[in-house]
This record gives structure tokens, C-alpha cells and sequence, in this order.
């Protein structure tokens, strides 16, 4: 089975077992999530089928413009960590065909997918500077197909400069796709469509954010730990739209009741970079009244969370922008890119914001992005904030230097440590 196969197989599961016996300690949103996530597999399957043209895009980018070109978009990451049940073999495929595997598992696993078939080939690859490692996964991969890569550089600053930068970036990249890959035309009418449901959605992030600042937290770590896509991802927006108001009138419900994770928060931890996908120490957290309000990877906090320079939002810039520069203030805005003290500084206003007690940083074998910053946070953490940080080193999707009694047993003392400082008892 390829890749959609296996997961439109495991979906189908998940939803027949929530429709026959609902766990309810779990969100019953989740079962529209994992409709939406059907829709999007099989659709992207039909597409393959029909011979339609791939475009591989990178988190932030690319998925709307992708789709007003008349591309399929596809993320091979993102995918990749939906198949970490297959870890294990995609590293010996990787091996045997000369590719390193000690990348990070979720660009490595991405790539491997992608060159045993698995996932379609693409016409057209966009990339950008977020993540050094993905950016050498997408020009392999470009190699690989022998297929025209595009790659958008964002500025530094992530200041009004970028906009009109990336903007230009944006109208170069279309010229080319059209140029280069027959039957692809841009069409501005479906971008604007995009954003109009995407500003509708931030509305409820927005108010998302707030109820993460609840005690205690209504959502799970678990849940928390899958960031929300892009509305521009899934084939029916509507249907994800109406998701996000379900999602949130959800948690606005649990929150008036004082319904959370745990009946007592104790500590919230801010969660940073990525995490073991097989494993759930969240639940274990929990379990001593610690919650995870938020996974912190690149720009969550300015894209969910309750900064201005959301879509149509004229203020930040002092103009309204036009939709190419409307990609770019999500580029913009990605911490990711440019220069360290930007994700820092968005780690920091998370915690601020969501009053953290400590911080988990996931030191993720093969992150040349953040193995050295994740020491600049601890140390801005403690001086400006006064909370400490737990490095811990893992792999996300290989399971091969975790070791669950070890892992636990540093969270645990992670744990003992911020509820001395706090002054309290668990
Ligand atoms: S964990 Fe690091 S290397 Fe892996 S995808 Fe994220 S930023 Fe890139």
C-alpha cells in the first residue's frame, strides 16, 4: 500500500472507533479532525491518480499559492510524521539508497517517502529558509525528480522590507511554474477565496489562544501537540472552518465548566521544537497536574496567537496588502527564519502570555535550527522570566534512543524541581 492507502486505512479505523465507542475524555472535535484529515488523503490520492501536478511546499508557505497556480499541494513532513509507524523501515530504505539518517526523522522520513513511491513525484518543489535541513531535503529531492525548485528567501528582520521582498519572490515563483510546468496558471480570485476563510479562522485562534491562558488548560497536552494546519490545506475550507468554531465552542464550553486535563493545575509547561510521536508524555504530566497549554515549534504564537498582522488586518504594516503580500506577512511572521532572537523572542511572549512554569525543550537529533538556540532560550528563559528549562534529547519518529522509564524519570525531576520553586506540593 502507498502512503494514502495506509493512512485513508488508519483514519477510516480511527473514525469508526469513535463512532462506536467514543472515548469521552477526548475532544469530540476530533472526530471532525480526523474527517478533515480523510478528505485530505483522498483527495490527495484522487489527485495522483488523475496525473494532476504535485507541488511540494514547506511549513508557512506555499499551500495557498500552490493551489491558485492549479498545483496539488504536498508536504512530504507532514506526512511523514503521520507514517511514523513505518519508522523503522523507511531508515533501512534510506540506508540502502545513500541518503544519512541522522537527519531529523521528520525531513529524512519525509524524503523517504517520497523516493520509494510512496508519495507522488512532484512537478514543482517551493521551498524557503525555515529549516536548514529541509531546505537540503527539498534540493535533494529536486535532484532526485529532476524538477525546478523555487526557493523563497525571507529577510532577517521579518520587517515591512520582507513584504514587498517576498512579494516580488512570490510573482517570480509564479512565472516560473507557468513557464515551466504545462497547464499550471495562476488564479489570484482562489487565493483571495483562501484568505477570506483564513482571516474567519484566525478569529476563532485568536480567541483559542485566550482559552489556553484557562486554569485549568481545556485542552490536553496531546491534543495541543498537533498544531492546526493551514485552512488553504484542506480540499472543503468550509468544512474546515466550521471545524475550527466546533473546536472552539468546545473548549469555550469545558473552560466555563472549569473542565481541563487535570482537576488541579499544578504547573503549565511550554513544550518546544517536536516530541516523541510514539510515545505520550503528556498524559504523563498529567498524571502529576502538569499541563502543555501550547507546542511551541516556529511561528505558532504569532499565527494562533493573539499578536496583531493577522489576514486583513491593516494596521501592522499601515496599509492594507495586496494577497501576494498577504502570503508574505505569514512568511513574515514564521520565527523560524531569520535570525535566532526571533524564535526566542516568540518562545518568550508565549510564556509570558500563558503563564509557563518551565520549559521542555525536545533537542531533536539532526535540528541544526535549534540545537544551538534551544541554549540561548534556557538561559533568556531564567534571566528575563525566571523559569527554568529541561533540555532533552530525542528523535520523534525512531524510536532508537528513547527510553520510556529514562524519559519520564527526567520529566519527573524536572517536575519536582519547578513545583520546589513554585512553592507547591504533587
Ligand atoms: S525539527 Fe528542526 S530539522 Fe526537523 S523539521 Fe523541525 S526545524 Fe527542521
Amino acid at each position: 500500500m502507498n502512503y494514502f492507502e495506509t493512512q485513508i486505512a488508519r483514519l477510516s479505523r480511527i473514525i469508526k472507533k469513535i463512532n462506536e465507542n467514543p472515548d469521552t475524555s477526548r475532544l469530540s472535535s476530533n472526530k471532525v479532525y480526523y474527517e478533515l484529515e480523510l478528505d485530505l488523503v483522498k483527495t490527495q490520492w484522487e489527485a495522483w491518480r488523475k496525473g494532476k501536478p504535485f507541488a511540494y511546499v514547506s511549513p508557512h508557505s506555499g499551500h495557498g499559492i500552490a493551489r491558485a497556480l492549479g498545483f496539488q499541494w504536498l508536504f512530504p513532513n507532514s506526512s511523514a510524521n503521520r507514517a511514523w509507524k513505518q519508522g523503522p523501515r523507511y531508515f533501512d530504505e534510506l540506508r540502502v539508497a545513500g541518503f544519512p539518517d541522522r537527519c531529523c526523522d521528520t525531513t529524512i522520513i519525509g524524503a523517504a517517502l517520497c523516493i520509494n513511491g510512496e508519495l507522488p513525484p512532484p512537478s514543482f518543489i517551493i521551498g524557503h529558509g525555515g529549516c536548514e535541513i529541509g531546505m537540503e531535503e527539498f534540493n535533494s529531492l529536486a535532484h532526485w525528480f529532476h524538477v525546478p525548485i523555487f526557493y523563497l528567501d525571507c529577510t532577517l528582520a521579518g520587517d515591512e522590507n520582507g513584504i514587498t521582498y517576498l512579494a516580488d519572490q512570490f510573482r517570480e515563483l509564479i512565472a516560473m511554474a507557468e513557464h515551466k510546468v504545462q497547464g499550471i496558471k495562476y488564479d489570484e480570485e482562489k487565493l483571495i477565496e483562501m484568505h477570506e476563510i483564513e482571516r474567519l479562522a484566525q478569529v476563532y485562534y485568536k480567541d483559542i489562544y485566550e482559552l489556553r491562558k484557562r486554569s485549568p488548560c481545556p485542552l490536553a497536552g496531546r491534543d495541543a501537540f498537533r498544531n492546526p494546519r493551514r485552512m488553504a490545506e484542506y480540499p472543503d475550507q468550509r468544512k474546515a472552518l466550521e471545524y475550527i468554531r466546533i473546536w472552539h465552542d468546545e473548549l469555550m464550553e469545558r473552560a466555563e465548566n472549569g473542565i481541563g486535563a487535570v482537576a488541579e493545575e499544578k504547573l503549565r509547561f511550554l513544550w518546544v521544537t517536536s516530541g516523541p510521536i510514539y510515545a505520550n508524555p503528556f498524559a504523563y504530566l498529567e498524571k502529576r497536574g502538569v499541563t502543555v497549554p501550547i507546542m511551541f515549534i516556529g511561528g505558532i504564537g504569532p499565527f494562533y496567537g493573539s499578536s496583531s498582522g493577522h489576514i486583513g488586518d491593516d494596521t501592522e504594516y499601515g496599509r492594507k496588502l495586496s494577497p501576494l503580500e498577504e502570503e508574505a506577512r505569514r512568511m513574515n511572521r514564521a520565527t523560524w527564519v531569520g535570525l535566532s532572537s526571533r524564535w526566542v523572542n516568540g518562545a518568550l511572549q508565549t510564556c509570558r502570555d500563558l503563564r509557563i512554569d518551565g520549559i521542555v525543550n525536545f533537542r531533536q537529533m539532526g535540528c541544526t535550527q535549534t540545537l544551538g538556540i534551544g541554549k540561548l532560550l534556557e538561559e533568556r528563559a531564567e534571566r528575563e522570566l525566571g523559569i527554568p528549562t529541561l533540555q532533552i534529547d530525542g528523535r520523534n519518529i525512531s524510536t532508537e534512543m528513547y527510553d520510556e522509564a529514562e524519559f519520564n524519570g527526567r520529566l519527573d525531576a524536572f517536575v519536582d524541581m519547578c513545583m520546589a520553586s513554585k512553592g507547591v506540593s504533587g
